[in-house]
């Protein structure tokens, strides 16, 4: 079993999370079709010998929005690929304005792996014409939730399921968003005609009829978590669909995912996984996720593991050593930790001890059985530790945490900006660096140019990429630049409340 482990740690430590192995855009070997091709994000809108370049991991070229496209609110865009771990870009995005209509719920049901007339108008899903759903147009009257939506996935293992959620997940949250505004409160129905909001100028300001008398007390639940409800379900519909086509598509891999949608005057952060997203206001900085990883999630995975050991496959404990226990050690006291635990206390090894942890290793180096550095994120269903029955999933969960940070609170400047990136760009360079970076770039640039965000994300990425020197690429201070791939948004917040 250790030598197995070992090997699966030799393999995956080089290999599948950080390293190598294989990269294609679907699992090799599989006869299935794919549900997407594999592409770069389609507002670059490259041509084909321009997507050809963009894999050129040697030259590793940023791209970045074209001038003559725009994003809403003049956001920026820049990404590169990786120095060679994989074949093809794994981290995707997506940016789009998107209308959840007033629908019920019924309309949009959750995909079968099916080929039937149902799988048809799944397939329409990409341009949204199976949920009722479209990309809004400038004046165009809209009865509905309007939401803005910016999303970066960063695939492992493959790019599939990052190319499929860069399609569909906003449409999961739409769709989730459409079965609130039809909830039996009304809610976010309210929150529309309150404000004017949802592109229907004139709406009428009339308060909502008084709900009618109840017996029982209930919970007020407020506007704002709805839409946090909605979209942690499409995170859960959007892994339940891959993992249901994976049976008639080829799915390889998993992704995180890091979604900012922008409705009613907040912006909510999902993250599931290891990317970040950061607000820079006035010189501050505002954490707007957490990573998830082996070792911030820790005590939920023990905990896991202690309630359904049936899981760890009796090859793994669930305990935490300091270091790996050897035989020789059985009746010696030992620090250990486990899920009720911050600190350490001793206990006495027993042979139960040295099965493997579940949890192993510091840092970007740490994994969970083995085997994945990142604990939340889409997809990964068949993800076994190497050379056994034992599944990971259980363990990774795509639950996203979701922040709220509320635009209006603030009078937000030319400068202010969320900026949000995969770890390839936070591996390298600190909060610190990133908001001194964008601010002076900004600081520099002309104030109505609405390409500045793009090139400040250009400069972002530069700097994490760094050059090619004799000894690989370096950024400032002789420091390894990133050889992961690297995708960054930056958005400005003072659109929040007018257009560009
Ligand atoms: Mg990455």
């Amino acid at each position: 079993m250790f030598t197995r482990i070992k090997s699966a740690v030799a393999g995956f430590m080089g290999g599948m999370m950080p390293g190598g192995g294989y990269s294609g855009a679907g699992n090799p070997g599989s006869e299935l079709p794919l549900k997407f091709p594999y592409s770069r994000p389609e507002f670059l809108g490259l041509s084909p010998d321009e997507d050809e370049c963009s894999a050129d991991r040697i030259a590793r070229p940023i791209l970045i929005l074209k001038e003559s496209r725009r994003l809403p609110w003049a956001t920026g865009y820049a990404e590169v690929i990786n120095a060679g771990k994989s074949a093809l870009n794994e981290d995707q995005a997506c940016c789009d304005v998107v209308v959840a209509r007033r629908r019920p719920m019924s309309y949009c049901p959750p995909s079968t792996p099916s080929k039937t007339p149902t799988a048809k108008r799944r397939n329409s899903l990409p341009n949204g014409e199976g949920l009722g759903l479209h990309t809004d147009k400038p004046g165009e009257e809209t009865e509905g939730l309007v939401f803005h939506y910016w999303a970066l996935f960063d695939g492992h293992a493959g790019s599939g399921a990052a190319v499929v959620a860069s399609r569909l997940l906003h449409h999961h949250i739409a769709c989730q968003l459409q079965g609130n505004i039809q909830g039996p409160h009304r809610s976010l129905t309210r929150a529309i005609s309150l404000r004017g909001a949802a592109g229907a100028p004139g709406s009428p300001c009339t308060p909502p009829p008084p709900l009618p008398p109840r017996f029982f007390t209930e919970k007020k639940i407020q506007h704002e978590s709805l839409v946090i409800g909605a979209i942690e379900n499409a995170f859960k519909e959007m892994d339940a669909q891959i993992e249901r086509e994976k049976q008639v598509y080829n799915i390889s891999g998993g992704c995180t995912a890091l979604t900012v949608v922008y409705l009613l005057g907040k912006l909510y952060v999902g993250n599931a996984g290891d990317s970040r997203a950061i607000i820079i206001r006035n010189n501050e900085i505002i954490p707007m996720s957490t990573e998830f990883t082996p070792e911030s999630e820790r005590q939920r995975l023990q905990f896991l593991g202690f309630m359904q050991p049936h899981l760890l496959g009796n090859e793994f404990t669930h305990l935490e050593f300091p270091r790996r226990v050897q035989r020789k050690e059985v009746g010696k006291r030992m620090l250990y930790r486990d899920f009720t635990m911050n600190g350490w206390a001793y206990k006495t090894i027993e042979d139960e001890d040295l099965k493997f942890p579940l949890i192993y290793g510091e840092g970007k180096k740490a994994r969970v059985l083995a085997t994945i550095g990142v604990t939340r994120g889409l997809g990964d269903h068949d993800l076994k530790v190497h050379d056994s029955n034992i599944y990971i999933k259980p363990f990774l969960s795509c639950c996203p945490e979701v922040k709220v940070y509320n635009l209006t609170q603030y009078e937000h400047g030319a400068d202010d900006v969320l900026v949000m990136g995969t770890d390839g760009l936070w591996d390298v360079l600190s909060n610190q660096e990133v908001a001194e970076a964008v601010t002076t770039f900004l600081a520099n640039c002309d104030p109505d140019d609405l390409h500045r965000y793009t090139m400040a994300a250009q400069d972002l990425v530069m700097r994490a990429r760094g050059v090619l020197r004799d000894r690989g690429w370096r950024i400032t201070n002789e420091r390894l630049g990133s050889g992961d791939d690297i995708s960054v948004f930056i958005i400005p917040l003072m659109y929040g409340n007018r257009q560009p």
